[in-house]
C-alpha cells in the first residue's frame, strides 16, 4: 500500500520510516507522533487533528504492542483494521502511517531491555494488568526513538499512561514534548475506545455506568472525597454485567491517591469489566 495524494503512505520499516523522514527533516520540517494500537475512531482523529496544528509532518504509528498484554489478556482479540485505519486517516494530512509486524519491532524475540514505570506504573491499571505499563513505556519509548517527534500526541482518555509518558520523558531526558487531548466521548457519555465494539447493545447500555459514576463524583466533589468515593461506587450498585475494578481519586501531580482531607484539583479514575470487556475513564473533578 502506498499514499495518495490526500493520503498518508503506509511505513512497515523502521529503516525506510526513519529514511523518509531524515529527508523531510532536511527540508526543515517538524514532526509530531500520535502513537496509537489501531482499530481508530474519533478520538484517534481528535489526536491526528491536533498533531496536525503542532507539526508539518504528522506520523501516526499503529502497532498492537504485544508487552503491553498480560497472559490472560485481549491481544489474539484485539481489532487490527489496517485498510479502514488509512481510510479514516484520508485527508486529514497524515503523511506517514507506520505499521510495522511484530518482528519489526522485536526482532531478537523477547526484549532484553525494558523501561519500568515504577512505583505508579504498578497502581490502578498497573495493578489489574501486572506489567502493562512497563510494555507500554518500552514501546512508546521505541517510537520515541525511531521517529525522533518535535512532539507526540496523547489522550487523556488514558490518565495513567500520560503521566508515565510524561514522567519517562521527563525522567530520560527525551527531547519530546508531550502534549494531550481531552476525551472524546458519544454523545451520551460513553468514551470512544477501540474496544467498545465488543460490547452488544445490552452491554452497550451497561457501559455508561463509567461516566454516570463520574457525573455522580464530580457533583459529589463539593463534599469531599468521602462522598466522591461513596456516590461514583454507588452507581456501579444495580448492573449485574458490570463489575467495577477499582475508582480511585488522585492528585494529578504525583498520581497518588488523595488525602481523605483533600481539596482542590483531581483526578477520578474509574475502571470496570462490562461483560467480558475491560473498560476506563477519568475526569477532572475539584474538591470542596
Ligand atoms: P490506543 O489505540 O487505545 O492505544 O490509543 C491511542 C491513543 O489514543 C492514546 O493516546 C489514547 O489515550 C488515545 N485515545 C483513545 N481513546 C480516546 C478518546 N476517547 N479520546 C481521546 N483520546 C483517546
Amino acid at each position: 500500500m502506498t499514499g495518495s495524494a490526500s493520503g498518508a503512505r503506509v511505513v512497515p520499516t523502521i529503516a525506510e520510516l526513519r529514511e523518509r523522514l531524515a529527508e523531510r527533516r532536511a527540508a526543515g520540517a517538524s514532526v509530531a507522533l500520535v502513537p496509537t494500537m489501531g482499530a481508530l475512531h474519533a478520538g484517534h482523529l481528535a489526536l491526528v487533528s491536533h498533531a496536525r496544528e503542532l507539526a508539518d509532518v504528522v506520523v501516526v504509528s499503529i502497532f498492537v504492542n504485544p508487552l503491553q498484554f498480560g497472559p490472560s489478556e485481549d491481544l489474539d482479540r484485539y481489532p487490527r483494521t489496517l485498510e479502514a485505519d488509512v481510510e479514516a486517516l484520508d485527508g486529514l494530512g497524515v503523511e506517514f502511517v507506520f505499521a510495522p509486524t511484530v518482528a519489526e519491532m522485536y526482532p531478537n524475540g523477547p526484549v532484553g531491555t525494558m523501561l519500568t514505570a515504577g512505583r505508579v506504573g504498578a497502581l490502578y491499571e498497573g495493578a489489574s494488568r501486572p506489567g502493562h505499563f512497563d510494555g507500554m513505556l518500552t514501546v512508546v519509548g521505541k517510537l520515541l526513538n525511531i521517529v525522533r517527534p518535535d512532539v507526540a500526541v496523547f489522550g487523556q482518555k488514558d490518565a495513567q499512561q500520560v503521566f508515565l509518558v510524561r514522567r519517562m520523558v521527563d525522567d530520560l531526558d527525551v527531547a519530546t514534548s508531550i502534549e494531550v487531548v481531552p476525551t472524546v466521548r458519544e454523545t451520551d457519555g460513553l468514551a470512544l475506545s477501540s474496544r467498545n465494539r465488543f460490547l452488544d447493545p445490552e452491554h452497550r447500555a451497561a457501559a455508561l455506568t463509567l461516566s454516570e459514576a463520574l457525573r455522580a463524583a464530580d457533583a459529589a466533589a463539593p463534599d469531599g472525597l468521602a462522598e466522591v468515593l461513596a456516590e461514583g461506587a454507588a452507581a456501579f450498585g444495580d448492573h449485574d454485567d458490570v463489575t467495577l475494578d477499582y475508582l480511585v481519586v488522585v492528585d494529578p501531580e504525583t498520581f497518588l491517591p488523595v488525602a481523605d482531607d483533600a481539596r482542590g484539583q483531581a483526578v477520578v479514575l474509574v475502571a470496570a469489566r462490562v461483560g467480558a470487556t475491560r473498560l476506563i475513564d477519568n475526569a477532572a473533578i475539584t474538591l470542596g
